[in-house]
């Protein structure tokens, strides 16, 4: 059997190798390393694959958060409602930009907001909600964009999770995560379902006004080059990795698909233990699964963490502590007790290996393992 891995990108690399290796030479060889045709390209196919009108490529997925927020005219001491429990770039830019985050409960089925609870902390000055599509699987964006639509806020979708998952909406209709808000975000950092090799990011909108903004405001805030209309940042993607996501994309929804197969194995081995708590699916969204996240219950998780590493059985907590009792976030007024689903949870999450390459002997030994930790 081969060892073990988190996320084998390697494997991956090798089966498409040939393709990939031909794409990086190819902007070598043309040296239009910076906004070359590859990242356009990349943008166009991404818009048809999505079905969304702008898809605006950036440096990584926090730059497209930020960018986000500025793009909606956010304004110091603006507040902008967000899940405690979700990786730090949701609320960091937030904090960057002098917004306030205020932190809301996540639904523990789910692990995505709980509008629920979003209703009893908007004010007069909240201008966004940033629903983050957790490990894959949407938010309830019906919720979360009556509840927008209601208090009127602008909605920012932080897709990094889940780009290539999809909504069935209420209405009957079905559209791609990150393509019903103002503006969605994504990542494609390597490990993320759609990942380059290196670094990157994008923002995608149906609204011709906000892409105007979000592409000025990645671009130094220019429209012509040196007039400088507003105030931006530096945030491309580099004409290689465009290169590198044009093939991967290719093959995104086989590697979804081979995540889902994963998940569906680990879903059936752990069936009947009673100290196990499958992803839940919700009926109204596909599932990616950038992560396959257990709840536990009654097991030392330490131990078992422990365990598995000792078994060559790499396995991760997504996240140990919330936002909101990060060190850093104390000034936001949130303390110990104040969301005790989102305390609890990151107490009892734990996440198994799960990417495009795993094989069945690999997924055997894994559940073998934690089912013999659990028994005894
Ligand atoms: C990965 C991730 C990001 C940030 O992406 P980077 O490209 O690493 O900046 C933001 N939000 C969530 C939920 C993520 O998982």
């Amino acid at each position: 059997m081969k060892p073990i891995q988190l996320v084998d990108l390697h494997t991956q690399y090798k089966k498409i190798k040939e393709e990939i290796d031909a794409a990086v030479i190819e902007v070598m060889e043309s040296t239009a390393f910076i906004n070359g045709p590859a990242v356009k390209d990349f943008a166009s196919e991404m818009e048809a694959y999505l079905g969304v009108k702008h898809v605006i490529p950036c440096a990584n997925g926090t730059d497209a958060l930020q960018i986000a927020l500025m793009a909606i005219g956010t304004q110091p001491g603006d507040e902008i409602l967000t899940p405690s429990f979700t990786y730090i770039a949701t609320a960091e830019v937030i904090a960057l930009l002098q917004l306030k985050p205020v932190f809301v409960e996540v639904d523990e089925d789910t692990f995505t907001i709980d509008i629920e609870d979003a209703k009893g902390k908007i004010t007069d000055r909240t201008k966004a909600i940033i629903p983050v599509h957790l490990y894959g699987q949407c938010a309830p964006m019906d919720e979360v964009m009556e509840f927008a639509r209601k208090h009127g806020i602008r909605v920012i979708e932080d897709t990094a999770q889940a780009i290539g998952s999809s909504y069935h909406s209420k209405d009957g209709s079905t559209q791609m995560a990150g393509c019903i808000g103002d503006i969605g975000t994504t990542s494609f950092f390597p490990s993320k379902n759609l990942g380059c090799y290196g670094d990157g990011g994008a923002m995608m909108t149906n609204d011709d006004e906000l892409a105007k903004k979000l592409r000025m405001i990645a671009n130094h805030g220019q429209r012509i080059k040196y007039y400088h209309d507003i105030i931006g940042c530096n945030s491309r993607l580099d004409s290689i990795q465009a290169a590198i996501l044009r093939i991967k994309l290719g093959h995104l929804n086989e590697y979804i698909h081979a995540r889902q197969e994963a998940a569906s194995y680990y879903d059936r081995a752990f069936a009947n233990v009673e100290q196990i708590t499958t992803p839940y699916r919700a009926p109204y969204s596909t599932h990616g699964f950038h992560q396959y996240t257990l709840k536990l219950e009654g097991v030392d998780r330490d131990g078992l963490l422990d365990y598995l590493q000792e078994k060559g059985i790499p396995a991760n907590i997504y996240y140990p502590v919330p936002v909101h009792l990060q060190k850093g976030y104390t000034q936001y007024g949130f303390k110990e007790g104040d969301m005790p689903r989102t305390e609890a949870l990151t107490a009892q999450v734990i996440s198994l290996p799960i990417h495009t390459e795993l094989t069945e002997d690999q997924l055997d030994y894994i559940t073998t393992h934690i089912k013999s930790f659990i028994n005894g």
